[in-house]
């Protein structure tokens, strides 16, 4: 249920009781959570996506017909991700993982923000920008010996051009992610859905299944979602980088 509309000041205060009376959370983030450090997300109506539909460039059966075409995109996507840096979002989460107060963030980010922001139990359900694999020989080398002038890049073993590690759709996701994922949505007694619009499946099944094993769901999003209102318990509606922060906050005070 929904207790929207009630004051931002309140459920800042009810989410830091929240996590404090929790035995164990998880965070479930999305696009959203680095939007403000410049990484546009998928329903933003400028950006690199308005020029690069994400249902045709970030399809895998794309990538295999044209993977020439599907660099252009990704050149742009990589040189965003390198000249970004965590915002006090991703900070937020790394302080409460410090704190030991939450126990793992789940990401379907690809751009590495979480752990540049000293978060250390990262599971990154979609892969990572960090590698790059080659679909044909299984060869793999890491993305930060790659000069974006030479892209597309091409496998010094075969010379089929190189892949990011990251799932694309028609992509099965990471079984080791996978399983880490589902364990913690299975066990947590609070999940907070961070900057995602849940709809990319199975990633949006994580809260759901946290929910019918009895667990709380709190989402932080500048928008309503399909969760709100359902499976979530209540939705904090702002910016990531402004609401963490002062949850972080309210939760010192608490403890010390
Ligand atoms: P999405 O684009 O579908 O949804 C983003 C959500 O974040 C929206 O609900 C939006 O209202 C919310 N949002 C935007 N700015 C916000 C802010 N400042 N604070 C809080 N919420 C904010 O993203 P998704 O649900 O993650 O699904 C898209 C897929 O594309 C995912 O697999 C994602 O990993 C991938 N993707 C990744 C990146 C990245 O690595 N940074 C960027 C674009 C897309
Ligand atoms: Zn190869």
């Amino acid at each position: 249920m929904s207790t929207w509309p009630q004051q931002l000041g309140v459920l800042i205060k009810r989410a830091a009781e929240d996590i404090l009376g929790s035995q164990k959370t998880i965070a479930l983030t999305g696009a959203g959570i680095s939007v403000e450090s410049g990484i546009p997300d998928f329903r933003s109506a400028q950006g690199l996506w308005s020029r690069y539909d994400p249902e045709e460039y970030a399809h895998i059966s794309a990538f295999r017909s044209n993977p020439a075409k599907v660099w252009r995109m990704l050149k742009e996507m990589m040189e965003l991700v390198m000249s970004a840096e965590p915002n006090p979002a991703h900070f937020a989460l790394a302080e409460l993982e410090q704190m030991g107060l939450l126990s793992s963030v789940i990401t379907q980010n690809v751009d590495g923000l979480h752990q540049r922001a000293g978060s250390k139990e990262v599971i990154e359900f979609h892969g990572s920008n960090q590698w790059l694999i080659c679909l044909e020989c299984g060869y793999r080398q890491e993305a930060t010996s790659l000069s974006l002038e030479e892209v597309p890049p091409r496998c010094p073993n075969c010379g089929f051009i190189l892949k990011p590690d990251v799932v694309f759709f028609g992509e099965p996701i990471p079984w080791e992610a996978q399983s880490k994922a589902y364990e913690g949505a299975r066990t947590c007694k609070l999940v907070l859905v961070i900057g995602t619009s849940a709809v990319v499946y199975p990633a949006a099944e994580i809260p759901i299944v946290a929910k019918r094993n009895g667990a709380k769901v709190v989402e932080i999003n500048m928008e309503p979602t399909t969760l709100t209102g359902s499976v979530s318990d209540y939705l904090l509606q702002g910016a990531a980088g402004k609401i963490l922060p002062k949850i972080v906050e309210e939760v010192k005070e608490r403890i010390s």
